[in-house]
This record gives C-alpha cells, structure tokens and sequence, in this order.
C-alpha cells in the first residue's frame, strides 16, 4: 500500500484574488473538508502535512529577483511602478494585499510535497492548493503568481543532481505554458499538457507543434483537444499519444496538475468531461507515478473541483471513497433533498457530430505527437 500524504493549511484559504474573481479559495477549503468527511485521513498509511511558506532563494529557482520584488511591493507598503510589465494589476491578477505571502505558501507547500516524496516518507503527496501553471519566471498569468509546480521540478532536479528525470503530467484544461516554458531546452524534464486548444482559449499557446527546444526538443509534448471534447475521445488521445511516451520516459518522479476544469459544468471552459472520465486519466497518470507528486490546478465549478479532488487523493490513498457526499457536507452540494453522489451522477449527452468533430479534433493531434515526438524516445510512429 502507499503511504500518501495530503499537503494542507486552512491558510490556503489567503490565497485569494477577490470576491468577484473565479478561483475561490473554498474550492480548496471544501476539499479537505470532504476528504475529511469521507474519512480518507483516518487510515494508518495517511498523513497531514502542514506546509510553510518558500523562502526567496526557493522562488528564485524559477522566478527573477525583480520579479519577485514586485509581487513583494504591496506587503511591504511599496507603490508598484508599471505593475503591468509583471502581470500584476490585471482582471486575472490584481494586487491584494499579502499576494506574495499567499503565493510563497502554496509554493512552499508544493516543496513539502517534493520533499516527503523526495525523502521516501511518502511514495505519493498531493498539494490541492498548487497547480499554479500559468505563472512565468517574470510574468503573473492566468491567476497564478508564483509557479509552485515548476518550482517543485526545479527543486528536485536540484536536489537529486545530474541523471534523475521528471516527468510533468498537467490534465488541466488550460496550456501548462510556464512549466513548459521553465523546461523548454531540457531532456531531464518531459513535460506533458493536454488541454483544450488554444485556438480557442487561454493562453493560446500549447500547439503540437511546440516540441521542446536544443537539447529538449521531444521532450515537450502538448495535446490539444476541441471544445466539447468529452470522456470517450479524451481517454482514447491520452492514452494513444501520452502513455507511450510516460512510459519510454521512465521518470524518477512524477508531477501532475490535476485541474478539473475539463470538466462539463465548468464555467471557463468549453470541455465536456465527467468526474469519471477525470478519474480513469488520473489512475492512469498513478499506474506510472511510483514517487508521485500532485498538485491541483483549475476548476471553477465548486460543486465539482472537491468531489473530483476527493475521489483523486481516495485514489492515492488506495482506499474506496464513498459513494455519496457525507450528510455533513451535502449541504454544499445539494440541489435538491436527494443524497449527493460523489462520483457524477450523469454527463452531457454528446450528439454525433459533435463526437465526430471532437474525434476528428483529438485524431489529429495524436497523429501529429506521433510523427513529431515518438521517434525522440524510440517509439515507431505507428505503434499502437
Ligand atoms: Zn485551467
């Protein structure tokens, strides 16, 4: 059995941009309450950890001092000049008081994760408040300030030395565009990002054929899917053109962002996928994840991203989730007097045009992963 931690601080709930703004600090509060509820925590192979906040030097790993600086400007009662060169002061990232404090945490918390893994005091450690994938070495992006899980890389890469290989796995809905960018000339660190194209959302990059550069070039693989995208043609496309390429890989770690902004009643996004679908690609990342490290990531929908973070860290856990939301926190779940399943109870009906253009869709960029990036880690183009 694994010994699996779960990385958590009611202080996650700092992390927040405003009222108004999509990434509510309770998508994360309510899901240590239900993972709590569904008495995942109780069994001898899980732990709590308590995070603390990264240092500067940590942050410096991915981010530049000037940088850095900036997002510091406001704790310090500083008046920022030309915020907008940083990112900071937008619609997606504006300035709240203690927003470097907030970011330095969640990073902080992702290090716990690398490191309980990294000193085999657990195999698997999930950091729900992470995922943080947007942010760039000098640049605020997409709700995210300091970038935790590329930092997390980073760190181990730095702690292990020359020859260990990570492997980054982002299921996220959006482009995992910092962490590609923080890895883009590496061989040592694949990284992996489906989402729905950037033709059609943020941040408009993630195209097949950004493959890694120099050294790295192979080693970034990005597969996008059209919207409406559902379970079946998700699944399919993952498991033709990653799992291969996971598995040539043969990583020491394993650092997944698990947004579920994929999912159907997303309000974000335009995916179609169900807490089943999300779950059979989350086992599938954990069948080639023995030292895995997770993080959350997106998923605006608050009735969903709990449900589907539980169900993900009761995978982990090894241990059988209920079958149903724990009356102790229906309440936050409920339409109605029914109980409240935690799995999905149903899913978008898709007609056929639609699969057919979304099969199409995914068909294409399998096939394009295929010609561009099989042959850097011995696979044939046409294996299946
Ligand atoms: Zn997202």
């Amino acid at each position: 059995m694994s010994r699996t931690a779960l990385v958590y601080t009611p202080k996650f709930g700092d992390y927040d941009l405003g009222a108004s703004h999509p990434l509510r600090p309770s998508r994360v509060i309510r899901t240590y309450e239900l993972i709590r509820a569904c008495e995942l925590l109780d069994a001898p192979s899980v732990a709590v950890e308590q995070p603390s906040a990264a240092d500067e030097e940590t942050l410096a790993l991915m981010h530049s001092r000037d940088y850095i600086a900036a997002v510091r400007a406001p704790s310090e009662g500083r008046i920022l000049q030309r915020p907008f060169d940083y990112g900071l002061g937008t619609i997606d990232n504006p300035i709240v008081e203690g927003m470097y404090e907030a970011g330095a945490l969640v990073v902080g918390a992702s290090l716990c994760a690398a490191d309980l893994v990294y000193e085999e005091k657990a195999d698997i450690a999930f950091n729900p408040g992470g995922g943080l994938h947007h942010a760039h070495r000098e640049r605020a992006s997409g709700f995210c300030v300091f970038n935790d899980v590329a930092i997390a890389i980073a760190y181990l890469l730095e702690k292990c030395g020359d020859g260990v290989k990570v492997a980054y796995v982002d299921i996220d809905a959006h482009h995992g565009d910092g962490v590609q960018e923080a890895f883009y000339g590496r061989r040592d660190v694949l990284t992996v990002s489906v989402h729905e194209s950037g033709r059609y959302l943020f941040p408009t990059t993630g195209g097949v054929e950004e493959t890694g550069e120099g050294e790295g070039e192979g080693f970034s693989v990005n597969l996008p899917l059209s919207p409406y995208t559902g379970d079946e043609v998700y699944l399919w496309a993952f498991r033709e053109a990653v799992i291969p390429i996971l598995e040539a890989f043969s990583a020491d770690f394993v650092v997944t962002q698990l947004g579920v902004d994929t999912h159907f009643q997303d309000p974000l996004t335009h995916l179609c996928c169900t807490t089943r679908g999300y779950m059979a690609v989350v086992a599938e990342i954990g069948e080639r994840a023995e030292r895995w490290i997770a993080a959350g990531g997106g998923g605006y929908d608050v009735t969903v991203v709990p449900r589907a973070w539980t169900l993900a860290f009761a995978h982990m856990a090894g241990a059988e989730p209920p079958e149903h939301v724990p009356e102790s926190e229906a309440e936050h779940y409920r339409r109605d007097d029914k109980p409240v399943p935690l799995h999905d109870a149903g899913g978008p009906k898709a007609d056929d045009d639609w699969l057919r253009v979304t099969r199409e869709f995914a068909e294409a960029s399998v096939e394009e992963i295929k010609q561009r990036i099989f042959p850097y880690h011995g696979l044939a183009e046409d294996d299946d």
